[in-house]
């Protein structure tokens, strides 16, 4: 177990509480009916969960990205739909935090603390999703306002939210400050939700296209004040978001942990209970002992986050990689555990399969956390330049031989 503060600690004991009086039960009903679970969130926003990663100077609860953590954590053992569907708030709310002006903060930062506003954040695209700065939605400046056309793809929340972060291309000249993000009310002409996806898991919240046609937004949602800052935005959202989606799969991994040791210790062939079969009490094992790895990562990056460290981007990009395939393979295994019963959609099993996979795809697939991992080593190489006399000599010159050497030979 992670040591805990005090915050977290009273977080976790509510979102607890929601997520076995509210959300179990009805998770089933809404994994099903692919609807958003509006009495859900009013449980949640009654709770005060919709306030948890929210300063206090904007009527949040100051609990940052760890209590954050616990809390997805909470509801994701629950179902991880649910799980997401709290988690893209905050998603949808970093750019706010970490670029908006004072007066954007105040403005918009209280509702959603309240559960009165809903948020959503749009930066993928049909023809741009890991490569996100190839996007091609456009923000043309007129007057007092940008003019947005274009679209975008896969927006989480996108049937319920009120607000939504979009980034959008509007320096297409510009290398460094070609995008900017501004704030778009639902409601504004020119914006319409178009397409929700059926999907495999996180059935409960609604994945939309978002278009926008002539869409006009006043210059005073421009991000920040000032355009062109928008990418940076979205790269420093993502490294305090992608902690949630580790915790919403190490959730996901401890909920179905915890049915499959029920399972295991119930269910009798052979005349024993199946756990003490030693593959099964293996398998078992190897569950637990990730789950805890991932919470311990989780945590860990989640403190740093908070702590506005240096170096976030890689612990933010290890604990999301780690804790979802963690969570792929936890809720696989955990199916087997099962048997036949876990491939039934009788029983909830099989439903923590469906939402674990999203993981290793949002918020940046494992194989652009790979490179994002792969890409601060090589940076970090330079500290490690003192070891350089313990690696052969030929290695040390990159394999160029001197040319003494050669005209040796
Ligand atoms: C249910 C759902 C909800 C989502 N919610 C949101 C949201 O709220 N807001 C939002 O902006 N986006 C959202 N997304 C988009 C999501 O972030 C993208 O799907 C994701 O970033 C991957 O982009 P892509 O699907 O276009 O895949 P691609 O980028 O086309 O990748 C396809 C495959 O190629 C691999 N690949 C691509 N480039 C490389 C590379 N350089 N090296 C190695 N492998 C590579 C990928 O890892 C992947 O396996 C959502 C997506 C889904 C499915």
């Amino acid at each position: 177990m992670p040591a805990y503060t005090a915050d977290q600690l009273h977080w976790k004991a509510v979102a607890h509480k929601v997520a076995e009086e509210v959300v179990r039960p009805q998770a089933k009903k809404y994994d099903e009916l692919q609807q958003y679970p509006w009495e859900i969130k009013d449980a949640m926003a009654k709770a005060g969960l919709m306030s948890v990663w929210i300063p206090k100077e904007y009527g949040g609860s100051g609990g940052g990205v760890g209590s954050l953590c616990v809390v997805i954590e909470e509801l994701s053992r629950a179902c991880g739909g649910v799980g997401v569907a709290y988690a893209v708030n905050a998603l949808g709310s970093f750019p706010i935090l970490l670029g908006g002006t004072e007066e954007q903060k105040q403005k918009w930062l209280p509702l959603i603390a309240k559960g009165e506003k809903l948020i959503a954040f749009g930066l993928s695209e049909k023809f741009a999703g890991s490569d996100a700065g190839g996007m091609r939605t456009h923000g043309r400046l007129d007057g007092d306002h940008y003019v947005i056309n274009g679209e975008k793809k896969w927006c989480t929340n996108g049937g319920c939210a009120d607000i939504f972060s979009v980034f959008c291309v509007t320096d297409p000249e510009s290398k460094a400050k070609r995008i900017s993000a501004l704030l778009v009310e639902k409601g504004t002409p020119g914006f319409t939700l178009q397409k929700q996806e059926d999907k495999m898991g996180i059935r409960c919240v609604p994945v939309n296209e978002i278009h926008f046609k002539e869409c006009r937004v006043p210059v005073a949602n421009l991000l920040g004040g000032k355009p062109g800052h928008g990418f940076k935005h979205a790269m420093q959202t993502l490294d305090y978001a992608r902690p949630g989606v580790a915790a919403q799969a190490m959730g996901l991994a401890c909920g179905a942990l915890e049915l499959s040791q029920v399972y295991a210790q119930k269910r009798q062939q052979f005349g024993v209970p199946i756990s003490s079969h030693q593959a099964v009490g293996f398998m078992l094992a190897d569950m637990a002992t990730k789950v805890e790895a991932a919470r311990l990562l989780v945590m860990e990056a989640a403190r740093l986050v908070d702590a506005r460290a240096e170096g976030i981007t890689k612990l933010s990009a290890m604990c999301k990689l780690y804790a979802t395939d963690v969570a792929m393979e936890v809720t696989t295994n955990a199916v087997q555990i099962f048997g036949g019963y876990g491939y039934m959609k009788d029983y909830p099993i099989e439903k923590y399969m469906r939402d674990a996979k999203i993981t290793q795809i949002y918020e940046g697939t494992n194989q652009i956390q790979r490179m994002v991992v792969a890409r601060n080593l090589v940076k970090e190489t330079t500290e490690l330049d003192f070891l350089q006399k313990w690696i052969p000599t030929e290695v040390q010159r990159g394999g160029i031989e001197p040319v003494a050497v050669i005209a040796k030979a």
